[in-house]
């Protein structure tokens, strides 16, 4: 059964969905003011590893993560270069979804946008309004910490200096002094606004969240998580909101990262450390290398980035790049040995127990390199049979589907390599060896070659792709 850490509990606990067979998750997405840094990504990637292996596990998903594209830094951008906010963000979106596609990022059910959502907004504010819990101030709209006990859920707010009454209108602030948040901000001159049935205006980050995720997951919800900075002040917000206004818990779980650092501090756009996807692909590494980099941190442990880093994921990847190639291309006697399928099960067994535990994704590929490990020791010591690669190969494949950074397709063969093979196919032929000669035949058949045999010689052709 999954266990997993609960910010709320500060414990690990047996993950149970509120609805059997159906697990409800919001993770909160990008605001859209610039391009993300691999930092996001790392939030993205456990997110992606936590969905996976929920589905993994039999459950149905339903996931939603919200793409802020209304807040402070792009309302400045775009007074800056006199657009709409949309002209702002529209680009960083699609860049958005280009980098979840290259990092092979499951996409989720529903990336609900702010900007779509101002009427879910607009109606939370005024329930909160309703029910005492927020208060107008020259246009904007605060919630009043004083008006919720309960304030306080996730972090501790001993040391914590109270303001009740002062109000703080930026979007991130510390818990040192706590004070009132905006919900709603009424417009300063030149600014982008909507009019509302509560007064022109645009909405507060924190509350953005609240409305979009109960909007598509209900009052109440399985799982919300989000990186580490996330916590304070902006899940801690999102109770006191939803709580507020509906009376009933908001979330059940609550999962954070820890942060991807680099020289001990937070990537970030303002500590001006940050690599975006792209700088990396231009260094040219491969995706599926800054895949595992990305994953195989547990997410519960800072990842520290560094480009020595990155090249020993490149190199755990060329290593299991050789090894499923080796499976694929190498001849093995026929039938099988029980001790190598042990090692699959066991391994298939591991790797699940791993992640049961709290998403112990290093454990997990800890297990698959096992067995990277046995089956080639196998394979040298010509133990290993062809059923035992098809079962290894089988496995890898299933794991795959959550690790997604193990490739299976072949590179297509070069005419020399294919000269070669029908040389020595030929040479199989003149020995009478015509199972070697035919092994040779169908490795090429599976490569797409085809082989036509003409009193001037062996040609090939490359079979088009269907
Ligand atoms: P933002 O676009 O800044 O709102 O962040 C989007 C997501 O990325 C949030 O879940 C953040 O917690 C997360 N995040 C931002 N910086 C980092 C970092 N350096 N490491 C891990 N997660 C991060
Ligand atoms: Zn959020």
């Amino acid at each position: 059964m999954l266990r997993i850490h609960n910010t709320l509990t500060r414990q690990i606990e047996p993950f149970e969905p509120l609805e059997p067979g159906q697990v409800r998750i919001y993770t909160c997405g990008p605001t859209v003011h610039d391009f993300a840094h691999i930092g996001n990504y790392r939030a993205y990637m456990f997110e992606d590893l936590l969905r996976r292996f929920l589905i993994y596990r039999g459950y149905k998903v339903t996931q939603v993560m919200n793409i802020t594209d209304v807040e402070d830094k792009i309302i400045r951008k775009s007074i800056e270069q006199n657009v709409g906010i949309d002209e702002i963000t529209a680009p960083l979106i699609e860049a958005f979804f280009r980098d979840l596609d290259i990092l092979n990022i499951e996409r989720a059910e529903h990336y609900p946008r702010a900007t779509r959502h101002i009427d879910d907004m607009v109606a939370l504010v005024q329930k909160l309004i309703d029910r005492g819990h927020a208060y107008e101030q020259e246009g904007s709209y605060y919630f009043s910490i004083d008006s919720f006990p309960k304030y306080g859920s996730l972090v501790s707010l001993e040391e914590a200096e109270l303001k009740p009454g002062i109000r703080v209108e930026a979007d991130e602030y510390h818990k040192e002094d706590l004070r009132d948040f905006a919900l709603w901000k009424a417009p300063k001159p030149g600014e982008h606004f909507w009019d509302t049935a509560i007064g022109p205006g645009r909405p507060g980050w924190h509350i953005e969240c609240s409305a979009m995720s109960m909007r598509y997951l209900g009052e109440t919800f399985d799982i919300h998580a989000g990186g580490e900075d996330n916590i304070f002040p902006h899940h801690e917000n999102e109770i006191a909101q939803s709580e507020a206004a509906t009376g009933k818990q908001f979330v059940r779980y609550w999962m954070h990262c820890r942060h991807l650092i680099v020289d001990g501090k937070k990537m970030s756009k303002s500590a001006g450390n940050f690599y975006t996807l792209g700088d990396l692909l231009q260094k040219g590494y491969d995706p599926r290398a800054i895949r595992y980099l990305l994953i195989t941190t547990h997410y519960r442990k800072q990842l520290n980035f560094s480009i020595e880093s990155l090249d020993a994921a490149a190199s755990a990847i060329k290593r299991l790049d050789e090894f499923v190639l080796r499976l694929q291309e190498e001849t093995f006697p026929q039938g099988s040995n029980a001790k190598n399928n042990e090692s699959v099960e066991h391994c298939r067994s591991q790797f699940s127990e791993a992640l049961d535990n709290d998403l112990n994704i290093s454990a997990a590929i800890g297990a698959v390199f096992n067995l990277v490990k046995q089956i080639n020791t196998a394979a040298d010591e010509d133990a290993l049979r062809t059923e035992d690669a098809g079962t290894t190969l089988d496995l890898l494949k299933e794991l795959n589907w959550i690790l997604g950074f193990i490739k299976f397709e072949q590179p297509p063969l070069e005419d020399k390599e294919i000269e070669d093979l029908i040389k020595a196919r030929n040479e199989s032929r003149a020995r009478r060896d015509f199972a070697e000669a035919d092994r040779i035949r169908d490795l090429l058949i599976e490569r797409g070659i085809i082989l036509q045999d003409t009193p001037e010689g062996t040609r090939f052709r490359r079979k088009t792709p269907s």
